[in-house]
């Protein structure tokens, strides 16, 4: 299979590419969320092809060293502010930046869904929904809620994000972990959704 119009690759040759870059149990989580993502894209009416390509990227750059970090977010240009955060909050950001250099990814949307999966924002698209829930809910994650958040996800992907979003932060609270500025606005923007029908 080849990801016409987004990679000069086939999904054989991408696979190998990317064991050069994470480990072997990064590499199972992330063709996971390929495959929930395109599940959830046949369920919502989205391009599966496109979804399960921006599935498979999502944590590209979740092995990068943080000296690697910190010298990327100063090639690209990303700011100091952003130096006082972590992997966890880098990995999404800074892969894009890679994913665009090393693979030549140019669409938009795919990047953006990549930026955005460990935060959420305040206005996802439907790609960006589909690659927040795909990898929360994928079926190797076992975090105390999963299993409703896997319900949400069949039902509604606004439920889904709210939900996740919800679980994210009282976990983040109970480890006095700081939380992102974009992970709150991800929260107000979408908590409404569990409050109604
Ligand atoms: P993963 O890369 O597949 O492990 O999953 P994610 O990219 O969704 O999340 C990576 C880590 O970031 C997880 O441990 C989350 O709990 C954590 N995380 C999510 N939101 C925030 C936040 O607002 N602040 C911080 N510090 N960590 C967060
Ligand atoms: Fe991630
Ligand atoms: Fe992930």
């Amino acid at each position: 299979m080849t990801y016409r119009n987004y990679l000069d690759m086939s999904r054989d040759q991408l696979i190998k590419n990317l064991e050069q870059k994470v480990t072997k149990e990064r590499l199972k989580h992330m063709i996971s969320v390929e495959e929930t993502c395109i599940r959830l894209a046949h369920l919502n009416h989205y391009d599966a092809k496109k979804a399960g390509l921006a599935g498979l990227l999502h944590d590209y750059a979740k092995n990068l060293s943080d000296s690697e970090f910190i010298h990327l977010i100063d090639k690209y240009q990303l700011g100091e502010e952003l130096k006082q955060w972590n992997n966890n909050i880098w990995h999404g950001l800074v892969g894009t930046y890679k994913i665009q250099e090393d693979l030549g990814i140019t669409d938009k949307e795919i990047l953006q869904a990549i930026r955005y999966h460990t935060t959420g924002s305040s206005q996802m698209t439907l790609l960006d929904k589909i690659v927040y829930v795909a990898d929360y809910i994928e079926p190797s994650r076992d975090f105390p809620g999963v299993d409703k958040a896997r319900k949400l996800a069949d039902i509604s992907l606004d439920k889904a994000v709210a939900y996740e979003t919800a679980q994210t932060i009282r976990y983040l609270v109970k480890k006095r972990i700081p939380i992102h500025p974009q992970t709150l606005q991800t929260y107000n923007a979408y908590i409404h959704h569990l409050n109604k029908d």
